[in-house]
């Protein structure tokens, strides 16, 4: 998931409406866990995402919180951009899982199809996206887009 703009930052606006997800929120990943228990273990740097999903999982929810830095640190140097522009008018809903390949402990490489729910300004609308995630120094990184609808 690489979804960022070419617009110039509006440092006056831009994060001023942090999602207000706190450490017992639902995990917004989609998983049955709080937050802290989830995604933000990883966001926080205590554990490292074992699984190319988990990274996914844990980038998704970096895009809902905000994390900038946790996007950069998990973006492969070949392709990562220098920052990360959150869209304001942007709310992640919710993520889909909907195919995963290799990606395990056992793995070099691995990818994973998903669809990303958000609402644009209140419209409704999604990101379909095939990932492609890669070992870098043992951690998994995003690395690029296989194909986005
Ligand atoms: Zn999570």
């Amino acid at each position: 998931m690489s979804r960022r703009t070419t617009r110039p930052k509006r440092s006056a606006t831009a994060g001023a409406r942090t999602p207000a997800i706190t450490a017992q929120s639902p995990c917004p990943c989609g998983l049955p866990a709080t937050y802290a228990d989830c995604c933000g273990r990883l966001h926080a740097g205590t554990v490292a995402a074992p699984t190319c999903e988990a990274l996914m999982r844990s980038r998704y929810a970096a895009f809902v919180v905000r994390d900038e830095a946790y996007l950069l640190r998990t973006w492969h140097p070949d392709t990562r951009p220098p920052a990360v522009d959150f869209d304001p008018g942007m709310r992640w809903v919710r993520l889909e899982i909907l195919e995963t390949t290799d990606g395990s402990a056992f793995h070099s490489t691995g990818t994973v199809t998903f669809r990303a729910h958000y609402t644009d300004n209140g419209r409704p609308d999604s990101l379909h996206e095939k990932s492609r995630f890669v070992r870098s120094e043992g951690a998994w990184v995003y690395s690029t887009a296989v194909f986005v609808d």
